[in-house]
């Protein structure tokens, strides 16, 4: 049994599973916003699933930020409790086990490659569209991490072949730099490009309903965003040449716009043909968990 954690900034998700059968249904409990609170949510999570499974498990970890190879601390969690505290050793200290943690963006690219939208796979890039922009590696079903622990992080690289009008209205990003992928590519990007070219503040799901009714400052807004998403995949793709790229977050959820974006890539990318498949996440919401428990023995049997 491969017991999956899922620990976000509101709520910590776990599941168990042995080969891909769900062994124990997905339990969820909103995130204590200390860190002994969030140990202990922990242990309560795998020892309720071991009791109902009668079974012991592996545990594996997903998290926002990394544990740092050097130091063992959490870095760059925006849960910032986490943050310069040794969750792996006082994971496996509570758990009397070893632990597996990786970054959440590492394992919804792992999840979708294991079995998921990338299944079949070699190499595939997962991404997140959401409130912000991420991303990660999974080759042959096992996550590429890099030695900064940095790989598939392409949301605060610089949006390529910005228009003058583009890098007129790039804004800061938090990051400290303009024109990153992430302030274009975000929800609120998507929002802020909208009320810049309409005059007219609108949610996300808002803009969307008014394209579905064919408001042309609504339709073009989707467009825009279509031709931004297929420019910055397309220098990742000249970089990793990945199998397939999997859109997740709450923007992949934009209609039709995996295929969209594929249609745009040859007009970018540095090749005649591209067969780049690009797809739509397969496991929603529940990747990051899946992939979690993936991270000790990606074998869905
Ligand atoms: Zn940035």
């Amino acid at each position: 049994m491969q017991i999956g954690i899922d620990l976000g900034g509101t709520k910590i998700e776990a599941i168990a599973l042995a080969k891909d059968r769900l062994v124990a249904p997905g339990r969820r409990v909103a995130t204590p916003r200390d860190y002994a609170g969030t140990l202990d949510a922990i242990a309560r999570l795998v020892a309720e699933i071991e009791a109902e499974a009668a079974g012991r498990g592996t545990v594996g970890v997903g998290i926002p930020g990394v544990v740092g190879r050097a130091t063992g601390l959490v870095k760059n969690a925006n849960s910032v409790w986490l943050n310069g505290r040794p969750l792996l050793a006082d994971l496996e200290a509570r758990l009397s086990r070893p632990v597996r943690v990786a970054n959440d963006a590492n394992c919804f690219a792992l999840s979708e490659a294991v079995d998921g939208a990338g299944l079949g796979h070699e190499t595939v890039f997962g991404v997140i569209l959401g409130t912000g922009v991420g991303g990660g590696i999974a080759i042959r079903s096992r996550i590429h991490e890099g030695p900064n622990q940095i790989a598939g992080e392409w949301g605060h690289n610089p949006l390529p072949w910005m228009t003058d009008e583009e890098r007129d209205a790039a804004p800061e990003c938090y990051c400290g730099k303009r024109g990153c992928v992430e302030t274009f590519l975000s929800g609120p990007g998507l929002e802020r490009d909208y009320a810049r070219v309409t005059g007219v503040s609108r949610s996300g799901q808002d803009i969307v309903r008014a394209a579905a009714d064919g408001e042309t400052g609504a339709v073009r807004t989707l467009e825009r965003y279509q031709d931004r998403l297929a420019r910055a995949l397309a220098t990742v793709i000249d970089v990793l040449d990945p199998d397939a790229v999997v859109l997740g977050g709450g923007m992949s959820n934009l209609p039709g716009l995996a295929p969209a974006v594929a249609a745009a890539l040859p007009a970018y990318v540095f090749s005649d043909t591209v067969v780049t498949k690009v797809v739509r996440h397969a496991h929603g919401d529940s990747s990051g968990v899946r992939g979690a428990a993936w991270l000790w023995n990606p074998d869905p049997g």
